[in-house]
């Protein structure tokens, strides 16, 4: 029976700017995200029964409905039925490498994953648009996910507009094990902090979100101009979170004492990441941290900036 083996990268945040609430209870964002080649290994097999079952080696990642990766596969065997009666239930491993609840968007990008290798696995032929819109049906961050790379994400983070391709900035991600951030209680927080700032208005929204299409940032993405894309990292998130978790605010300035381009919190956190020119220097900046910082909760992993969402292997 047919199997595909897939590669699903983390991304971080360079830019999330928060502008407003939406009607339909979501934030109103304009976010430059960015993918990374830390990813997790997703592995898609037809097992001749009924059932989608899922694996993973990872005890934090539930095997159960609530895991992203079963709710693609299920959405497409509810828009898909005829294939479904063909090929009958799916087998989904995922090789978990993704820190969990991180502001990684572990579990979208094991979503965007199950779409795309159920396209390829029953022959769909969906374009990359429509596995799009189906993505934008299981959370704002899968459309991203799916084609990766470096991009400006806009309404509640599922319009994505590519930019040009950031790959030779090396990342470092940093993350207490014992720490997470849950992604409704840093957007709530910020609602009830923040609101007073909202922008409601049509005009006001697409106002705000041409200044970041037009701004310093994406024209230092353009330029390839590195110290520049470090010296603008922006997060919203950060006046929510920093405040309550003080050692994300600690390892932020570890960073920052330390020469990278930049160093911000990714996403909703507790990840940070600090942006570098090569990797021997992002090797030993990550080790010089994890000895200043001297705390056995603290993992730091070494990645790249990449140009892609999923791919096959
Ligand atoms: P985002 O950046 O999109 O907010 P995140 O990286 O902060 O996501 P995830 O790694 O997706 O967070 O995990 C958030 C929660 O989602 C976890 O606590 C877990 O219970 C649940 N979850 C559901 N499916 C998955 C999955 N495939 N991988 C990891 N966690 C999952």
């Amino acid at each position: 029976m047919q199997s595909y083996s897939l590669f699903a990268p983390a991304k971080i945040n360079l830019h999330l700017e928060i502008i407003g609430d939406r009607p339909d209870g979501y934030h109103q964002l304009v976010m430059i995200m960015q993918s990374v080649n830390l990813g997790d290994i997703i592995r898609l097999r037809a097992n001749g029964m009924d059932e989608i079952r899922l694996f993973c080696q990872n005890p934090e990642v539930p095997l159960d409905h609530s895991n992203l990766a079963y709710k693609a596969a299920y959405l497409m065997q509810q828009q898909f039925p005829k294939s479904a009666q063909n090929f009958g239930g799916i087998d989904i491993t995922i090789e978990k490498n993704i820190p969990v609840a991180a502001g990684l968007a572990g579990g979208s990008t094991n979503a965007a994953a199950v779409l795309v290798g159920i396209n390829l696995l029953w022959s769909l032929g969906l374009t990359q648009p429509e596995l799009r819109d189906f993505g934008a049906l299981l959370g704002s961050d899968v459309p991203f996910c799916i084609a990766g790379g470096t991009a400006i994400a806009t309404g509640r983070g599922e319009e994505i507009e590519p930019l040009p391709d950031l790959r030779d900035i090396w990342v470092i991600l940093a993350k207490y094990s014992n720490l997470s951030v849950s992604t409704p209680w840093a957007y709530n927080s910020y609602r009830e902090q923040f609101n007073h700032l909202y922008v409601s208005d049509s005009q006001g929204i697409s106002q705000r979100t041409h200044k970041v299409h037009s701004g310093d940032l994406v024209k230092a993405i353009s330029r390839k101009n590195y110290e520049q894309i470090g010296s603008l990292l922006f997060n919203d998130l950060e006046k929510v979170v920093l405040p309550d978790f003080p050692q994300v605010k600690a390892l932020i300035d570890a960073f920052q004492a330390k020469n990278v381009l930049g160093s911000m919190m990714s996403g909703s956190g507790p990840t940070v990441f600090a942006l570098c020119n090569d990797k021997v220097q992002a090797d030993a900046i990550a080790s010089e941290v994890q000895k200043t910082v001297n705390n056995p909760n603290l993992n730091c992993w070494v990645c790249k900036m990449c140009s892609h969402g999923i791919v096959t292997l």
